[in-house]
């Protein structure tokens, strides 16, 4: 079964042709940061000119680096939500015309089943499962209790650990987005400030990072003012150690009471080095960890592919009245929401 499947929920235009869920046959990813790099993050209007510009080229790409053609395709996925609204339309315009005229089942798929179900490009997801899903918009657990039912065990309260790494690296003068930097210099520092570990001993799943983030950006500030110099790759230690402090914390705890056999580890964020090595080090004992691939952790159509099989499956199907949901919940995956 061969699925087409887009990405355009936020800066990435993405398309991809996947086989069963579990094997990429192409994974064109056109990525707008240089166009958002001098405001310092995403601009919407910006990127759903850029979508516009690309989708087309990108679609035709996927399908010659596949070696397929719309006949061979058995559905079109896509991304319709969360992300940004006017993003969101140009893949779901894409999708449905490609739908509407080669007669192909469409398939609504939500953002962050994505990134979970990257999992499955890489190894074979065992149920149930745990995900901790860290992403430029989202910090939650994840428990997967079979294929496409999600249960939100704990999210963040305020920022997302992506938005916290870029906040704190634009305070350091580094170029949006920054958490790949702020992970390079936190192997160069050392770890000479603590942070506020928010929630760390409170018996939940939750998260909270705008504290932190405050936390950094007042030192930085106290330091400017006084006239003291900062050593920022120890900031940036200091910082990526505490922020891992709290999701190994959690991790364990939700592991704690929810065995599984499987730690899915997804979103942007999945590719930090500190992340893997802290996980590798402190669970590989107790779980299966999946980590994918550094190309499937950020924003892909691949990913978006690989979920929209588990949906191919359940025959849950949209129609072409499927509009973009800038705020889809996630727990609302339980449900037939598919079924529009
Ligand atoms: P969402 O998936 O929640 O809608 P998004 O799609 O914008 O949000 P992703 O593209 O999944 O988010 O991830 C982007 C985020 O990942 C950015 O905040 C970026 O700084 C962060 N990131 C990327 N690489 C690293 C890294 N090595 N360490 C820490 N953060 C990283
Ligand atoms: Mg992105
Ligand atoms: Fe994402």
């Amino acid at each position: 079964v061969l699925i087409l499947a887009f990405e355009s929920s936020c800066d990435e235009t993405s398309v991809a042709v996947v086989k069963n869920g579990r094997e990429v046959l192409s994974n064109i990813i056109a990525t707008q940061i240089k166009s958002h790099q001098r405001f310092g993050g995403v601009v919407p209007e910006v990127a759903s000119r850029h979508h516009v510009e690309q989708i087309i080229h990108c679609t035709k790409l996927a399908l010659k680096e596949a070696q397929v053609d719309y006949q061979d395709l058995a559905a079109v996925a896509v991304t319709y939500g969360p992300g940004l609204v006017g993003s969101l339309l140009i893949g779901l315009m894409a999708a449905k015309a490609i739908s509407w005229a080669h007669d192909l089942p469409l398939i609504g798929v939500n953002h962050l089943a994505g990134h979970i179900y990257a999992a499955n490009l890489v190894a074979e997801i065992k149920y149930p499962a745990l995900a901790l899903v860290v992403s430029g918009g989202h910090t939650e657990l994840v428990y997967v209790k079979a294929a496409g039912e999600f249960e939100i065990l704990g999210d963040t309260r305020d920022d997302a650990v992506g938005e916290a790494y870029d906040k704190v690296g634009r305070m350091l003068g580094i170029s949006y987005p920054a958490g790949k930097t702020i992970d390079q210099w936190a192997h160069e520092g050392k770890d000479t400030y603590n942070f506020p570990r928010a929630m760390l001993h409170e018996n939940n799943l939750n998260f909270s990072f705008s504290g932190i983030k405050s936390a950094v950006i007042n030192t930085l500030h106290h330091a400017e003012q006084v006239g003291i110099s900062i050593n920022k790759k120890d900031v940036a230690t200091s910082f990526q150690n505490d922020i891992l402090d709290i999701l190994l914390a959690k991790t364990q705890k939700a592991l704690h009471k929810y065995p599984v056999q499987q730690l899915i580890v997804a979103g942007g964020v999945a590719a930090n080095s500190g992340l893997r090595e802290r996980l590798q080090q402190e669970l590989a004992n107790q779980v299966e960890l999946i980590f994918p691939p550094l190309r499937l952790c950020g924003d892909n159509a691949a990913m978006i592919g690989a979920y929209a099989y588990i949906k191919y499956q359940k025959n849950q199907f949209a129609s072409l009245t499927l509009n973009a949901d800038p705020s889809l919940d996630f727990e609302y995956c339980n449900n037939n929401e598919s079924l529009l």
